[in-house]
């Protein structure tokens, strides 16, 4: 062995302590620590011939790229929809490096056990249908692009071909309709091979990212019988706004399509029973989209792909050989996910909702859209902000004097909090996106003061 290898693996307590109190230093002055950094090495650095030990790495990372680390695991980062990371699901983290599992397969460990109750956790808490399985996949990227993998085998067996065997070719085009799809719905029908052209934008309401459904059934009316996919989508990234799902479920019983629906961060709204609604009819659906490193609270990279299409699964993600086995009734992982190899990425989602439950998260739901209407009200009393959308959920979505663009690295100098600009219906905007379980009133406070500050000229 290495004799460095060797003397860490004598010296791992005093590895892992010194690890823990680093992060326990990182995560206690992520308040304090800048939002965002622009700090970067000066020099690359080679490969190391002879390493430096574990220890030795710890410190060279604290000075080398550490500084250059962002707080967006802090309570003001808030651009994108970025959560930060529960102490339980921190812990879940670190459990799921110790015991590596590989949830390929259920021939030697629970860890795809833990990972059906995980998945079963996360359906109940957002009110779905028992029907509905599921898998972790990377993010909501991974997951539309199952979900529409799925789409896809399914419209071959309207039409009579098998694309899991024949290819996408033996399909002739496919007609994808959505409102306001978020980008990775473009960039799985590029992967997929039914091409970013598939993507047809349906009409939206007057003055919303929700689709109008009257111009929905009239794309679905040109399409003749011929099978479709329809992306509904529950919390869009510039307004948070909703499609109505039940609607567009209605229509099923007029045209053939497959439904699914991008809830990456909105189908939390069903954890909050004033804002339930708004996810009415997600149950309907065919496949469904949700983000745990989101508004979960887990760290990346963590997301779900549900879907009440078992079958049709195993089918397009099948893995047979020799040493695996063929998908049976109940099918190992291996033969549902785009991975093979895959880590127990499940547990930080599991030890959250163990510690915390359904309230705990439902708390953080409603704090911070409560946090996130509060902010939109303050800042639009702002000489020259204006409220683009009202608040539905946790975003806000703003025009302000000047380029936001401009006004976002001004606000990200101050270092208290971070935003990224927008385009909304053709209006250049800043967003605000709240979902970080740390965000508190304190800190509405000093997002409002950084821009009241910017704003008045100071
Ligand atoms: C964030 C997001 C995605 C992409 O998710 P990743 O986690 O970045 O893969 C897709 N759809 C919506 C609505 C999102 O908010």
């Amino acid at each position: 062995m290495d004799p460095r290898l060797y003397a860490d693996l004598d010296g791992m307590p005093d590895l892992l302590d010194a690890v823990q109190d680093y992060a326990h230093d990182i995560l206690g002055g992520l308040d304090d620590r800048p939002v965002t950094s622009t700090a970067r090495p000066a020099d690359a650095e080679p490969l190391p011939t002879q390493g430096i030990g574990g220890a030795a790495a710890l410190r060279r990372f604290e000075t080398r790229w550490a500084p250059g680390l962002s707080a967006s695991a802090g309570p003001r980062y808030l651009g994108f929809v970025t959560g930060g990371a529960t102490p339980a699901a921190v812990a879940g983290d670190w459990l799921t490096s110790v015991f590596d599992q590989n949830t390929i397969t259920v021939q030697d460990s629970a860890a795809s056990s833990l990972e059906r109750e995980s998945v079963r956790w996360i359906r109940d808490l957002l009110h779905l249908p028992d029907d509905f399985t599921g898998a972790f996949v990377t993010g909501a990227t991974m997951s539309n692009l199952t979900g529409l993998a799925l789409a896809r085998e399914w419209i071959g067996d309207r039409l009579g071909v098998s694309v899991s065997t024949q290819g996408v070719a033996a399909l002739g085009p496919v007609v994808v309709l959505s409102g306001a799809a978020h980008s990775t719905v473009s960039k799985a029908l590029s992967v997929l091979g039914l091409g970013r052209d598939s993507l047809h934008p349906v009409a939206l309401l007057p003055g919303r990212d929700a689709i109008d459904v009257d111009a929905l059934r009239a794309a679905l009316r040109d399409q003749d019988g011929r099978p479709a996919i329809v992306v509904a989508n529950a919390g869009t990234v510039n307004t948070g706004d909703f499609d109505d799902l039940d609607a567009i479920a209605d229509l099923r019983e007029e045209f053939p399509f497959w439904l699914h629906v991008d809830g990456a961060f909105g189908a939390f709204a069903a954890l909050s029973p004033s804002h339930a609604h708004l996810v009415a009819g997600l149950g309907r659906a065919d496949s469904v989209c949700v983000d745990l490193h989101k508004w979960l609270n887990v760290p990346y990279d963590s997301g779900l792909q549900l879907s009440r299409h078992h079958e049709l699964q195993a089918r397009v993600f099948g893995n047979t050989s020799a040493y695996i086995g063929v998908p049976g009734t109940d099918p190992d992982f291996v033969h549902l996910t785009p991975e093979s190899s895959r880590r127990l990425r499940a547990l930080p989602a599991w030890f959250t909702l163990c510690a915390y439950g359904r309230d705990g998260h439902r708390e953080i739901v409603e704090r911070t859209i409560a946090l996130a209407r509060r902010v939109g009200q303050q800042l639009a009393e702002i000489t020259g902000v204006e409220l683009l959308a009202p608040v539905r959920l946790n975003i806000v979505c703003l025009k302000v004097p000047g380029d936001p663009a401009d006004l976002a690295r001004r606000i990200a100098e101050t270092g208290v909090t971070f935003l990224t600009p927008t385009v909304h219906h053709g209006t250049p905007a800043l967003r605000l996106a709240f979902s970080n379980w740390r965000t508190s009133e304190a800190d509405a406070d000093r997002i409002v003061e950084v821009f009241r500050h910017l704003l008045s000229g100071g």
